[in-house]
């Protein structure tokens, strides 16, 4: 294009250039290269060009020849994988985030479940305490108000006081339903390992039950069909399950008839299966109600005005004590003509009994002195008043000589200087608490037999037992004192102790 000024040849794009390259022209600049401008052709249609300008000499006059190359595709494609890149590298940094997120997340979830695991310590921490404030004063109130019934009293003092004594029973009960209910909650419930027998305590429960029963006139029978074999697991729980399936049996019947029966033993290597019912012609339960009962707080007459008492737990904690026992319960009923309670259990095969652990619940506590062969010299160290005059005057009762001190120091100067059968320790004392009095007097130069020492505490949690035990404790009872069970302590290690010595 001769004579065409350098300017009206560039790429629009260059075009703000113009002068400096004619300046650089003249300077004697040869070339240039200019990359991906973008230019638009003839029909309009837009491409990126790279341009390669060079200045030459034609036929002696000065020319400029520029080379131009469609890049456009390429430039496209570089653009597409670049942008492709970028959204890799956006879901990249996504992801990472996400991670870290999650990371935060799962810290926090474990901190959650560190501040729950410890809340659910103090929780159970609280209720073994809680377990202890309140029964302890209990006790003394139940323990007294058994003393007092049996003093000289009016007709109408005794019948105040048997109304007393009922009342206080049916409030250690709801207590100890609702500590067992928080207590599964807790997840702090463990069962014990003692070899026992399953029908012995099926007799006793029915045993009783039975004057409760006849007060509503009520027949109530037991039957054993098959003899069960020895087993290992908790009877205290056992007997709970039974007891409470028949206090309802007892309450939800008039002038009918109650049958508790060891209906099926299946036993298979080291497993025992056992299938108990409890059978009543009361009042029934309404189909649609069956299948709830098993929940907690769930009563069939939930009115204000009802007639039944009750705190519709007692079902919830048979249900949790079975599925611990990897047993099964359900019920099945007939409005009006009655209802049957059958539950299974599967326990490990025992080997010899330990004598029966006695009775836990205090509503059928029977109070009344069991004879131990002989008078013994006892020594209590309780630190609460009320509570020592209890044990005191109960164990006076039962034909025994006592002693008592108020803390651990005491009861050691005490089995220093006097000759004793037999110690019953309270683990919570001040001053020296009991395990360490028993530290001391196991210190103490001995005679032939090794004086029995069974530990008193108030924590019915069951790994205390095991401690107890472990710190050389021979036996130990809970409070509040189960005068029966305290009864087959005393029997127990005094059996050990005159056997081995
Ligand atoms: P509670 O007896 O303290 O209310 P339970 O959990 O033991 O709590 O029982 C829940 C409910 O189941 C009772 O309130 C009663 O309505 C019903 N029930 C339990 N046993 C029987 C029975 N043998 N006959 C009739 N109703 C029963």
């Amino acid at each position: 294009l001769v004579g065409v000024s350098l300017a009206r040849l560039l790429p629009h794009a260059v075009m703000s250039q113009a002068d400096a390259i004619e300046r650089q022209l003249a300077a004697g600049r040869t070339a240039w290269e200019f990359e991906r401008l973008p230019m638009v052709r003839a029909d309009d249609t837009e491409i990126i060009v790279n341009v390669l300008a060079r200045r030459l000499d034609w036929m002696g006059e000065p020319a400029v020849e520029v080379s131009m190359l469609d890049v456009t595709d390429q430039v496209r494609y570089e653009h597409e994988v670049d942008m492709r890149r970028r959204q890799l590298e956006e879901t990249a940094t996504h992801l990472a985030s996400l991670a870290e997120n999650l990371d935060v997340a799962r810290q926090d979830a474990d901190r959650h479940r560190r501040r729950a695991e410890e809340a659910n310590r103090s929780k159970s921490r609280f209720l073994a305490m809680m377990s202890h404030e309140i029964r302890t004063p209990m006790t003394s109130v139940i323990g007294m108000i058994d003393l007092l019934l049996d003093t000289r009293l009016t007709d109408q003092q005794q019948a105040y006081m048997s109304t007393m004594r009922s009342s206080a029973r049916a409030q250690m009960a709801l207590l100890n339903d609702l500590l067992d209910y928080s207590r599964f909650e807790a997840g702090g419930l463990r069962l014990e390992k003692i070899d026992f027998d399953a029908s012995e305590i099926l007799v006793d429960v029915a045993e009783l039950h039975r004057p409760l029963a006849s007060e509503n006139g009520t027949a109530l029978s037991v039957d054993v069909r098959t003899k069960p074999p020895i087993v290992r697991g908790d009877p205290i729980r056992v007997r709970q399950i039974l007891t409470n399936l028949a206090g309802n049996a007892v309450k939800f019947t008039q002038r009918g008839h109650i049958e508790l029966r060891l209906e099926a033993v299946a036993a298979k290597d080291e497993q025992v299966l056992l299938t108990f019912a409890v059978a009543d012609d009361g009042i029934g339960i309404p189909p649609d109600r069956l299948a709830r009962l098993f929940t907690a707080f769930e009563q069939v007459d939930t009115s204000t005005t009802r007639r039944y008492g009750g705190t519709g737990l007692g079902l919830s904690i048979c249900r949790h004590l079975v599925t611990m026992m990897d047993g099964d319960i359900w019920a099945e009923s007939i409005e009006g003509q009655g209802s049957t309670f059958r539950f299974t259990l599967k326990l490990e095969r025992g080997r010899c009994p330990a004598a029966t652990p006695g009775i836990v619940d205090a509503r059928h506590s029977t109070g009344g002195p069991t004879p131990l062969g002989r008078p013994l010299r006892i020594l209590v160290a309780e630190d609460t008043k009320a509570n020592r005059l209890l044990i005191v005057t109960m164990l006076q009762r039962r034909g025994h000589q006592v002693d008592s001190v108020g803390n651990g120091r005491e009861a050691v100067d005490a089995v220093r200087s006097g000759p004793y059968d037999l110690v019953l320790m309270d683990m919570q004392m001040p001053e020296m608490d009991g395990s360490e009095a028993l530290v001391q007097i196991r210190r103490l130069p001995t005679t032939a037999v090794r004086l029995p020492i069974i530990a008193l505490t108030a924590d019915a949690v069951p790994e205390s037992r095991i401690r107890g035990l472990a710190a050389g404790f021979d036996d130990y009872v809970t409070k509040p004192i189960d005068w029966g069970q305290l009864d087959q302590a005393i029997a127990r290690v005094l059996g050990t102790a005159e056997a081995s010595g």
